[in-house]
């Protein structure tokens, strides 16, 4: 058996044991009184496995809230406005229009250092060459240089 499937039921007979030992209890018991003011013990479901495309766009967002925190930014992406961007942008870069890979980036079209927010209308979907080159640039700014 793998390592990984050993540690898996090693840690669910774990965190069960206790639960399935008090869930006998009160069912053995007949002082427990097991009615609608008992709350109702549930064996925790074992942790979701995760595809490596959810897993990165977790740690996307997870990066993408601690460098907000630190400029001060209101609101919170959420996964659904990535869905929502990659659908409206076609799957396509916001500034250059080549077709997003798998290296793309959070675009703040307003940048969070001067001041834009999290919010959903601040956001665009951008190649990473393109929103390295913007950088902290203002949209009409970059794309400005990108013209000329
Ligand atoms: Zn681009």
């Amino acid at each position: 058996m793998p390592s990984r499937v050993r540690a898996r039921i090693r840690r669910c007979v774990m965190e069960c044991t206790p639960i399935i030992a008090e869930n006998r209890r009160l069912a053995i018991d007949p002082d427990s009184a097991v009615g609608p003011d008992v709350p109702v013990l549930r064996i925790p479901k074992p942790p979701q496995r995760l595809t490596d495309a959810e897993r990165a766009l977790r740690r996307r967002l997870k990066n993408q809230r601690k460098n907000a925190r630190r400029a001060g930014a209101g609101g919170r992406v959420k996964p659904a406005d990535i869905e929502f961007l990659m659908r409206a942008q076609k799957g396509r870069c916001f500034y250059c229009t080549r077709k997003l890979g798998k290296k793309w980036h959070i675009d703040h079209f307003h940048p969070l250092s001067l001041g834009g927010s999290n919010e959903r209308k601040n956001l665009r979907l951008a190649c990473e060459p393109c929103n390295l080159a913007k950088s902290d640039k203002p949209a009409a700014e970059f794309l400005g240089v990108m013209l000329i």
